[in-house]
């Protein structure tokens, strides 16, 4: 199928309140401007170098998320025009993000990312810890940066009901947190191989790489 199809295909099954990131890591210009040709406006990136590149040569009005691990050092190159990111997984991440876009002027939109996952080679918050921040005079006095919600990644399984424990548990903890901090619009769960039963657990943002844009070549999770 073309990247139109695959898209309409991922779309026709989404409720109207939830977004289709395209996960367009390792992917050239050529197919992001297929899908963007397509209607497509929501990219999701892994890494800063590619990203920063492929900002500056595509076409402006792409809303540019950054989805994958997050080096503090890095955050100056994506600040000037990223959308949201959703991998904060530490204080001292936050913490530069919004110095860089105190530097450039602007707010910029973050998730914090949860370790819902057994493996422990994912990054994130632990549902207390994501607690604690919120409630932290640190948090507090940032005045550059705005959470947005929650973003996960579940088990890397085929074991569906691990997965939906995993999707059901954030969505709890979510709707948990929402109820004391009501600016708490987003959750972003759910790829290819997981994100209709990360839609069916109350996400509202999916990242879909594969199943738009065909398998990587590379492996590119961080
Ligand atoms: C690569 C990646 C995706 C997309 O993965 P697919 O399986 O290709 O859909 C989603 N989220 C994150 C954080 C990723 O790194």
């Amino acid at each position: 199928m073309s990247i139109a199809g695959n898209l309409q295909h991922v779309s026709a099954s989404l409720p109207d309140h939830v977004t289709l990131i395209a996960v367009s890591k390792t992917k050239p210009d050529e197919l992001i401007m297929e899908a963007y040709d397509a209607g497509q406006k929501d990219f999701g990136e892994n890494y800063v170098q590619e990203l920063a590149d492929k900002q500056a040569r595509l076409p402006k009005d792409i809303r540019w998320h950054f989805i994958g691990h997050l080096q503090s050092n890095k955050v100056k190159y994506i600040a000037p025009f990223v959308h949201l990111v959703h991998s904060v997984d530490s204080l001292k991440l936050l913490q530069e993000i919004n110095k860089q876009a105190l530097k450039n002027n602007r707010t910029i939109d973050c998730l914090l990312q949860v370790h819902i996952a057994q493996e422990d080679t994912k990054f994130g918050f632990s549902f207390g810890e994501c607690k604690a921040l919120l409630e932290s005079a640190d948090y507090k006095a940032l005045g550059n940066v705005r959470l947005k919600g929650l973003m996960g990644m579940a088990s890397n399984t085929a074991q569906e009901t691990q997965v939906a424990r995993e999707f059901s548990g954030l969505q709890a903890f979510f709707n948990d947190l929402k109820a004391l901090y009501p600016f708490l619009e987003e959750l972003s769960m759910g790829m290819s191989g997981d994100y209709q039963l990360a839609v069916k657990n109350g996400s509202t943002m999916i990242r879909v790489g594969s199943s738009i844009f065909g398998e990587r070549s590379y492996p590119a999770k961080d």
